[in-house]
């Protein structure tokens, strides 16, 4: 399995960025260093398809943040994976903790998005993590276990998938788990994903919460870490490179 690095860049950026963005990557890969990472990126729906245009021919992927359950309808406002997969999306984010927070999702939605995703071609990237407060109790394991359990989309095989284990606590706090810490919930999330999804070895497991350049090689090289999902450093294509440059080079 190729290590993924996905870059979430959340309510951030604008058309400007996106083309300071992409030019530095064309600047990257002209320069014939290897990545050893699949890449992709999650801009804010409206720069969707202009990301789309701006990565043409580049080895980079597409996704979204967020999907709407039903295929089509009423719900203004809203953006269904179908409409995602015909911009050109390959993967969308669901159940990321600011929506389960900001937006009261739940294990059910989140994996009503998940089937929606799959439904429409698109390979979800399913969130999961505990908050500061569970892990202090001692409940991280049961916590992402249950999200996953309920969370997971149903009848879907472990190539159609992602899960990104995101401790709540690290998101955007400059703090880390430990490496050990970081094994552990992994090692107990893929034990979670062989009892009850089939071809569950094949599920990528990305770790999510302050991943820098400076920390991206030892967090890569944890056993079970199949990638990263990065939300601040994925702004400016210098970190994001360095970071998925970084794979294997511990
Ligand atoms: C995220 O929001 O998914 C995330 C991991 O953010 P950050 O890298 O900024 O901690």
């Amino acid at each position: 399995m190729r290590t993924l690095i996905a870059g979430n860049w959340k309510m951030n950026g604008s058309q400007a960025m996106a083309v300071a963005f992409a030019a530095e990557l064309r600047r990257f890969m002209a320069t014939g260093r290897q990545i050893r990472a699949d890449m992709l990126i999650c801009p804010p729906a409206p720069y969707l398809e202009t990301a789309k245009r701006l990565l043409d021919g580049l080895p980079v992927a597409l996704g979204a943040q967020d999907c709407h359950a039903k295929p089509a309808g009423a719900y203004t406002g809203d953006i269904s994976a179908a409409m995602l997969a015909d911009l050109g999306c390959q993967y969308v984010i669901v159940g990321h903790s600011e929506r389960r927070t900001n937006h009261g999702e739940s294990n059910a939605q989140v994996r009503a998005k998940a089937m929606a995703a799959h439904a429409a071609g698109l390979i979800p990237i399913i969130c999961i993590g505990e908050t500061e407060a569970e892990r202090d109790s001692g409940q991280a394991l049961a916590v992402t276990a249950a999200q996953l359990r309920e969370s997971f989309p149903e009848n879907v095989d472990g190539k159609g998938a992602v899960v990104a284990y995101e401790p709540v606590w690290a998101i955007g706090s400059g703090r880390v788990p430990s490496l050990d810490d970081v094994e552990g919930v992994h090692r107990h999330i893929r034990n979670q994903l062989l009892e009850f999804v089939s071809n569950g070895a094949m599920v990528p497991i990305l770790y999510g919460g302050s991943v820098k350049p400076e920390n991206a090689a030892d967090l890569l090289g944890v056993p079970e870490v199949g990638g990263a999902l990065i939300g601040g450093a994925s702004l400016k294509a210098a970190d994001f490179l360095a970071i998925a440059a970084s794979q294997g080079a511990r």
